[in-house]
């Protein structure tokens, strides 16, 4: 273990990297130029790389790659000494057919009343059900994408992991990566040993494989991993199973304040006709009431109802409660957090700080007209990322290639493994990849200290992984790098001009009064008379009453400053619409 652990993001500058090593930076650049890197002190240079030189320095540090914001931080809330205990968060996992969706719907249906009324119907991700008068709630991981989604949001929200394993089947590659998931998200595991009605049914088989290949250790044998043998078909077990759940969250001693403004976590969100958008969140803190004031990530809004999984209406929802709720002007994301707030106001301001650190974070850039259309003529042809991958055996590597074929860009980007194999990363890899733009991932494998040395010099990315879920996300987000930008235009607020102080030939100076929203300055505008739009402008200076000003709401009389940059005569009663115009980077859905 070094002695002194650095933490730096995916990417930093060799200037940044020589002050955090405490080192001339043209030691740096010489180290980097050996290594066949020409680099500046403002070049950034990737984690790896910078890893590999603080290797090749002989330095006793180690660098650790800075992950984002997680909300493993949230779980070490500082519960009060009135916190209260709360129902425990079960995810229910494993491989596709092994019964995960049968299990879910036989806990539901034995247990749930009356949820004839519409509840597992609705595409809902969370539930709860009353086990011996105690509360558990369940989230349905399906597929692979929410598998990803869960864990970059959820992984800390989750207590329990029941991982469903057919008995017929046996333990297959997305039982390892539920079993992967549960470790790292530090959550107990209950192994549900499904179709015991089936002839065919092996418990014994499953149980050996858990036991001498994954470390999981049945109870009976002395270990101590609960095993309960199911049926979801004939409903064998299912009490068991819903008490051992209950007894390992037991030993958790789950608790929440409820005395504190509610929050927790978006699960899902979509808009409908007539109700506008429909938030489904699971409350973590607090008691969420209808009529509360509500920020979730960049959306805010008055809670208008507040209904339970299976649609009916609730007075409160304390915590680990999965809600829906309607009332936000706009549509959260899914793994945003909420919190309760007092007042609109403070809504506004908490939406207003949100908006502009989720400008920060999603890499976009605020860009003049002229930079878009350049980016917006720029081609969009299809691109490859190409891949080489290595695992340490034929069976996680056919899981790993699947895995990677399985993430979808609708063809704008296609993923091409190009090479792959079971063993260490090779001269040959490097080689390969050195040609076209290509990245080796290596799974569970080594990469030799001389190959290191030969990607670096022949600049070839290597990435390796230990945990399948995190490769994928890292190929995801290598996809998304690739992906054009997206155009988005925020309106911020709207005005009437009430007189025009000065027209100059690049400003025009005018008072007026803010409609809806707000103004700042630095703000784009569309001027408008009636419904033609006039001018594009920029807003450069925003005052009231004679004293400049950095936001200016609705309801407020101001006076602005607008940049032009063609001939315009605004007069009284024109419009100005102001907005936000940005290149986000897209996302993979
Ligand atoms: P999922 O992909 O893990 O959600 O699996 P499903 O719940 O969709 O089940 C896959 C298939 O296995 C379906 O045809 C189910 O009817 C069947 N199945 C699920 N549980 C059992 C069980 O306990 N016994 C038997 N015989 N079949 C089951």
């Amino acid at each position: 273990m070094a002695e002194k652990v650095i933490i730096v993001a995916d990417s930093i500058t060799v200037g940044e990297l020589a002050e955090t090593l405490n080192l001339p930076v043209t030691n740096l650049i010489g180290e980097l130029f050996r290594n066949g890197i020409v680099a500046t002190i403002n070049q950034r240079i990737d984690f790896e790389t910078a890893t590999i030189i603080v290797e090749e320095l002989g330095l006793d540090v180690e660098l650790e790659k800075k992950v984002a914001a997680t909300l493993s931080d949230r779980k070490t809330h500082t519960l009060s000494d009135k916190a209260v205990a709360r129902p425990p968060i079960v995810a229910v996992m494993g491989h596709v057919d092994h019964g995960k969706t049968s299990l879910l719907d036989a806990i539901l249906h034995t247990k749930t009343t009356d949820q004839e009324a519409g509840g597992i119907t609705q595409h809902i991700s969370a539930y709860q059900t009353i086990h011996k008068d105690r509360s558990i709630t369940l989230l349905d991981t399906p597929g692979h994408e929410a598998f990803a989604a869960l864990r970059q949001h959820g992984a800390a929200l989750t207590d329990v992991v029941v991982i469903v394993v057919a008995a017929d089947d046996g333990v297959k590659p997305q039982t390892i990566e539920a079993i992967r998931f549960a470790k790292s998200a530090n959550a107990k595991i209950v192994v549900a040993i499904n179709k015991m009605d089936k002839e065919s049914a092996d418990s014994a088989r499953v149980k050996a494989q858990l036991a001498t290949e994954h470390d999981l250790n049945p109870e009976e044998w002395g270990g101590d991993t609960v095993m309960v043998e199911v049926s979801a078909k004939t409903g064998l077990g299912i009490e068991i199973l819903l008490d051992m759940v209950l007894l390992v969250a037991d030993l958790e001693e789950l608790k929440a304040d409820i005395d504190t403004p509610a929050e927790g976590l978006v699960i899902e969100s979509h808009m409908e006709v007539g109700r506008g958008s429909v938030v489904g969140l699971l409350v973590e803190q607090g008691l969420l009431r209808t009529g509360h004031f509500l920020v979730a990530g960049t959306a805010y809004g008055k809670v208008r109802t507040l209904l339970d999984f299976a649609g009916k209406p609730l007075k409160e929802a304390g915590p680990s409660t999965p809600v829906t709720v309607t009332g936000l002007k706009e549509l959260p994301q899914f793994g945003d957090t909420f919190t309760v707030v007092k007042s609109e106001k403070e809504a506004r301001n908490a939406v207003a700080v949100a908006r502009i650190e989720q400008e920060k974070n999603a890499a976009s850039t605020n860009v003049t007209g002229a930079d878009l259309l350049r980016m917006m003529n720029q081609q969009h042809e299809s691109q490859n990322l190409n891949v080489v991958v290595k695992a340490d055996v034929q069976g996680s590597l056919t899981s790993v290639i699947d895995s990677l074929r399985l993430i979808d860009t609708k063809g704008e980007i296609a993923l091409r493994v190009i090479g792959s194999g079971v063993g260490n990363i090779s001269e040959n890899d490097i080689r390969l990849a050195s040609d076209s733009k290509t990245l080796i991932y290596g799974f569970n494998v080594g990469l030799p200290p001389a190959i290191k040395q030969l990607a670096a010099r022949d600049k070839v990315q290597v990435r390796i992984y230990k945990v399948i879920y995190e490769l994928l996300d890292d190929a995801r987000a290598s996809m998304e790098a690739m992906l054009a930008p997206e155009v988005v235009e925020t309106e911020i607020g709207t005005l009437t001009i009430k007189g025009i102080f000065r027209t100059l030939k690049d400003e025009i100076i005018a008072g007026g009064e803010v409609t809806s929203g707000k103004v700042t300055s630095g703000l784009l505008a569309r001027a408008k008379r009636g419904k033609e739009t006039l001018a594009e402008v920029e807003v450069t200076k925003v005052q009231r009453q004679q004293q400049e000003a950095k936001e200016v709401f609705e309801g407020e009389m101001c006076g602005i400053s607008l940049k032009i940059s063609k001939k315009l005569l605004l007069e009284e009663g024109d419009k100005l619409e102001f907005f936000t115009r940005a290149l986000v980077k897209r996302t993979l859905k």
